[in-house]
């Protein structure tokens, strides 16, 4: 505990410095009264990740798109996703804050940008490690439904470019053994066609990627392989599959249970089939997205954007018989 709150200091100081070495910079007293107030337009952006320690050996990293995790073994540190473009470099200096091992492995939970656009930032003898789906949607770079129509300038598109995975899986793979073993699991379609659920045995701990977002409707991306039909079954043979965990980790938000992610899994089971008791009444998606809201032990629930959410209904509709 003392450690954490030491690193957010840490973290934190670093800001501050970096705020008033530009601060620095300027001439307060040339300038008037106006501009003294505003923050130094030279200033560069600030990518600073929030590391929050779960064991002495397992921390998840936040800001910069989704949650990143690094497992510190014997041989090195293995990372569950790198975020945003720009973020990769600071997840390498925040992990080398916390051990002198080299990063030799980074996995990816699936192909969104803000889980693997950092990937490029990390050296060529790093192993890069998804799903087979996941590899295969890196490359094709279809934007994402709901959010985008137009895919975004691919970071993995140079002749050069660095960290698409070579190692793949289809339905479970195991890295390392006893204490540094990790296990991936694909569990069918959700969030994407190729959601890594990425469990730390000894720790009893997973990270389930965005499959488990947050308390909240997830995007449904059907344009890389997501499914809202099946995602309720995909979501209740992770939930009852991975028992031997205590902590689950995310996409989004804050650290759950085990008991959060069974109860995520009937959430969406109740989305799911209100939009195919909604489309068997003859309401339109967009009507029935306009009429619903998380209630009961969900009331707590985000429901999210409505445009986004009818996308989603309608995929729903169009997949049901
Ligand atoms: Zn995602």
């Amino acid at each position: 505990m003392k450690r954490e709150i030491a690193l957010g200091v840490l973290v934190v100081g670093g800001a501050v410095m970096m705020a008033c070495a530009g601060a620095g910079d300027s001439e307060p007293m040339a300038e008037p009264a106006e501009s003294q107030a505003a923050p130094p337009a030279e200033a560069p952006p600030e990518n600073v990740v929030e590391v929050e320690r779960l064991e002495d050996n397992l921390f998840v990293f936040r800001g910069g798109g989704g949650n990143s995790a690094a497992f510190i073994t014997d041989n090195g540190v293995v990372l569950v996703d790198t975020k945003l473009a720009g973020w990769g470099q600071p997840l390498i200096d925040a992990i080398g804050e916390l051990t002198p091992k080299p990063i030799t492995t980074i996995i990816n939970t699936h192909a969104h940008f803000d889980h693997v656009d950092g990937n490029v930032e990390f050296p060529a003898t790093v192993e890069f490690v998804a799903h087979e789906n996941t590899q295969r949607l890196m490359r094709e770079n279809n934007p994402v439904r709901g959010l985008a129509t137009e895919p975004r300038p691919s970071p993995f598109d140079g002749p050069d470019a660095n960290g698409i995975p070579e190692r793949t899986f289809t339905d479970t793979l195991t890295l390392g053994s006893d204490a540094d073993r990790v296990e991936l699991h694909y569990f069918g379609r959700s969030h994407t066609g190729g959601d890594a659920w990425v469990l730390f045995p000894a720790l009893r701990v997973v990270h389930a990627g965005d499959a488990f977002p947050n308390k909240m409707v997830p995007i449904i991306d059907s344009n890389n392989g997501g499914s809202g039909v099946d995602y309720p079954q995909t979501l209740k043979k992770a939930s009852d599959t991975i028992t031997e965990v205590d902590r689950v980790i995310t996409g989004h938000g804050p650290v759950m249970t085990r008991q959060d992610l069974s109860d995520y899994a009937a959430f969406v089971a109740g989305f799911v089939s209100d939009a195919q008791a909604a489309k068997a009444a003859g309401t339109s998606a967009a009507d029935f997205i306009a009429g619903w809201e998380p209630s009961g032990p969900y009331a707590e629930y985000t429901k999210g954007p409505a445009e986004r959410l009818a996308v989603y209904a309608q995929d729903i509709y169009d997949a049901t018989p």
